[in-house]
């Protein structure tokens, strides 16, 4: 999601890489769950967090979308994409428990990993920022991105998240308003709803599904 603001706004002005140690530890965020609640429509899901999901849930995208109704579509510059569906009159994550744990740490999106870092796009890369008004806790240890995000697979993460952003970007710049009501429809069934092989890599089937969508919708 854009923001318009500049990086001295928003965050402590440095780009990092996975290697970099940054003050994030935060006691295991002991004691608060302030960022799984009144987060609106922001945590988005990409199509490796909807994987991980019906993987570790047993269940699929409409399911999570139609009968547990934990997740909801909107329209994000143009497209349209899921985000987790927050709850109640406190606005409150579906996967957040009674003791204010997160109930599926070990799966959670992509977006609940990084916060509170967010990510700079520029030329066709990216670099983490450190959001400086996010996270309230105080006396941070410093961690290394690559643990704190946590994926084993940190290298193909970072590339896949990097050809998502900027396919999206593509795609939100190129198609006409018409076009992209078709687009939408085709977004979502290729990389959200159809089911990707548990036994393969599940980077290497989002390149090729990649691949095709680029090669379909640019033609
Ligand atoms: S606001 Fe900070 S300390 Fe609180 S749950 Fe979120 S990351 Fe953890
Ligand atoms: S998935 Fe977990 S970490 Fe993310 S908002 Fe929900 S309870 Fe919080």
């Amino acid at each position: 999601m854009k923001r318009n603001c500049s990086l001295d706004e928003i965050s402590d002005g440095k780009l990092y890489g996975l290697n970099d140690m940054v003050k994030l530890g935060c006691n295991d965020c002991e004691g608060c769950s302030a960022c799984c609640r009144g987060m609106g429509a922001s945590i988005l899901l990409d199509p490796y967090d909807i994987f991980q999901l019906s993987l570790n849930l047993n269940t699929s995208f409409q399911a999570l979308l139609e009968e547990r109704q934990v997740i909801e579509l909107n329209v994000v510059e143009g497209l349209i994409l899921p985000n987790i569906k927050l709850t109640g009159a406190l606005e409150q994550c579906p996967f957040l428990n009674e003791q204010g744990r997160c109930s599926i740490h070990a799966f959670r999106p992509g977006f609940c990993r990084l916060f509170p870092l967010g990510r700079y796009y520029e030329d066709g890369g990216f670099h983490y920022i450190l959001q400086i008004h996010e996270c309230t806790k105080e006396n941070k240890t410093k961690i290394k991105i690559r643990k704190w995000i946590g994926y084993p697979n940190m290298s193909s993460y970072d590339r896949y998240v990097n050809e998502w952003h900027y396919f999206l970007l593509d795609m939100g710049n190129s198609l006409t308003e018409e076009k992209k009501k078709a687009f939408n429809l085709y977004l979502l069934n290729t990389f959200f709803i159809n089911i990707y092989d548990t036994n393969v890599d599940f980077f290497t089937q989002f390149a090729a599904r990649l691949e095709e969508a680029r090669r379909i919708l640019l033609a």
